[in-house]
């Protein structure tokens, strides 16, 4: 039976190769090289159910090298639960998602995608937009005049912003809710929000990454969710093979070494969501 279901998780996980590697966007020069992105990543064994299925994905799927609508295992986000059309989830995640929605329903909690899954190009176009002063920061500041040196630039894009390739919105698992300022959580309809998630969303599989109070990485974001029983896998995967110099193909890109974007980013999370 342990060989049985040992074969059936192998096949499982071939098939999410397979599913991968059918997808390949983006530039060569964004391509991670071919002997790391066949690393494999250990997962949690039986019950084979999809949330503790080993998975193997390879790093072009962590760096968001696809086109989720035409990726298999994605699904577009119902505007029931979203507040626009053209979002994408993984499935595993948005069957999470919808369970969750109905019980915080039921106590009188609305929760609402704003956004969800972005690949590569995606997040380029917003950091580059940031890194260029087309699109200004939160506080209303250009980048390029507030920020004339590269790695000060590159840090204050990041209190929120994540460089093309190291985000966990490529991922498919991860989600803003309801609103991107943390001082709407802070009363009324923010606050009940924000206290049902923290007291249930575990419950669901999701959890907050962006926490307040770690010593590095973005800053807090009461907004965003991730599927862990998936996410943790994935942030085990670039745990192992994901590298700084891998993150390339954008303005900026050339900082992302010195500022440890996978040690202090990637992996500056929340201790619940790290592997
Ligand atoms: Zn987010």
């Amino acid at each position: 039976m342990v060989k049985v279901s040992f074969f059936l998780i192998t096949l499982a996980g071939l098939f999410f190769q397979t599913a991968c590697n059918q997808h390949p966007a983006g530039e060569d020069d964004r391509q991670p090289e071919p002997e790391t992105a066949k690393t494999a990543v250990a997962g949690k064994p039986d019950p084979p159910k999809p949330e503790n299925t080993r998975m193997e994905f390879d790093l072009s799927y962590v760096m968001g090298q696809f086109d989720p609508a035409a990726h298999p295992d994605f699904v577009q986000v119902d505007l029931e639960f979203a507040n626009r059309e053209g979002m994408y989830l993984r499935k595993d995640t948005y069957e999470a998602f919808k369970k969750m929605a109905a019980a915080a329903q039921a106590d009188g909690v609305k929760l609402k995608i704003i956004s969800a899954t972005r690949n590569f190009n995606q997040q380029k176009q917003i950091w580059e937009a940031k890194w260029t002063g087309a699109r200004t920061l939160e506080g209303g500041e250009s980048a390029p005049t507030a920020y004339p040196k590269a790695r000060d630039r590159a840090m204050a894009i990041l209190r929120y912003s994540s460089m093309p390739g190291s985000s966990r919105h490529h991922w498919g698992t991860d989600v803003d809710l309801n609103n991107l300022n943390n001082v709407f959580f802070d009363k009324g309809e923010g606050k009940t929000t924000y206290d049902w998630l923290k007291e249930n969303a575990a419950a669901f599989g999701f959890a907050q990454p962006y926490t307040a109070g770690r010593p590095f990485g973005y800053n807090e974001e009461r907004w965003h969710w991730s599927y862990l029983p998936v996410a943790t896998q994935l942030t085990k995967m670039a745990q192992d093979s994901l590298a700084d110099q891998m993150i390339k193909g954008f303005k900026g890109a050339e900082t992302a070494a010195e500022i440890q974007i996978v040690e202090r980013y990637v992996l500056g999370i929340n201790p619940e969501c790290l592997p």
